[in-house]
């Protein structure tokens, strides 16, 4: 089911989004911690895709598990750079043949080891690109698109930014999830922003524990 059909006016509700882990010898445990979380009853869980689509297979295995074996609502992160329309339509094509019906679709960054093969493909430039595809080819997909409350790090304004998330709106995604950030007040003015503009879609605060400053200094950078 299409997450913004789950989200209901004025009900609250919580999702949890997951990494895969590097090491298949930790999926036991990773598994294990799926399991307790589902008492929390997220309205929908989430799966990180690495950059360059370096982790796609472990995505794909994790939400089709997490369909299948946890009943929980998944949704795919998905990132288009450096992708090919055909490697984005197989993995499309898998999704829906595992009964997944939700993707969160990313531009993503060039890996930093990135290879000729990772860069040669310049099918997709923005994540809007990735969004029109979708739709064009998966009309009945969820999906969600990332939202940065205090900018984009490559973004030359605010401005400029939220006109970029505008146009993810305009071609078809159904909600927004954001970047993290640590004082609120930038959310709820990105809301503002976002609703004087005209995106009327549902904005889902992103949320991340501090457990290591090294991740949040990364998810930042
Ligand atoms: C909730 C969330 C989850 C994420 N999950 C992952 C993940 O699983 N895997 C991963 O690799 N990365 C993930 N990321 C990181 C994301 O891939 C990076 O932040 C990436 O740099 C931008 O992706 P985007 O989809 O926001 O890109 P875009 O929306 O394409 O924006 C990228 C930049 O281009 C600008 N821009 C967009 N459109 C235009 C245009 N038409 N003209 C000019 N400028 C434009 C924007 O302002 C922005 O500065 C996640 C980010 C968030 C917030």
């Amino acid at each position: 089911m299409r997450i913004a059909e789950r989200i209901l006016p004025g009900k609250q509700f919580l999702s949890l989004e997951f990494f895969p882990p590097k090491n298949r010898s930790d999926w036991p445990v990773f598994f294990q911690v799926v399991e307790k979380l589902r008492a929390v009853n997220p309205l929908f869980v989430s799966v990180t895709y690495g950059a360059g689509g370096s982790t796609r297979d472990n995505t794909m295995e994790i939400v089709t598990r997490m369909k299948r074996e946890f009943s929980l609502e998944p949704m795919a992160h998905l990132t288009c750079v450096g992708a090919t329309e055909q490697t984005i339509l197989s993995f499309l094509h898998d999704l829906t043949m595992v009964g997944v019906d939700n993707i969160l679709a990313l531009r993503g960054d060039p890996p930093q080891d990135a290879g000729v093969e990772v860069v040669a493909s310049k099918d997709f430039t923005f994540a809007s690109d990735l969004v029109s595809f979708v739709r064009k080819h998966y009309p009945s997909m969820g999906i969600g698109v990332a939202g940065y409350p205090e900018g984009h790090p490559e973004a030359t304004s605010l401005d400029k930014d939220l006109q970029a998330l505008k146009l993810k709106v305009d071609k078809g995604s159904d909600f927004i999830v954001t970047q993290l950030f640590f004082d609120n007040s930038y959310y709820w003015d990105f809301v503002r922003r976002a609703r004087q503009l005209g995106i009327n879609k549902p904005i889902i605060p992103g949320v991340m524990p501090i457990f290591s400053l090294k991740v949040i200094q990364k998810v930042l950078s």
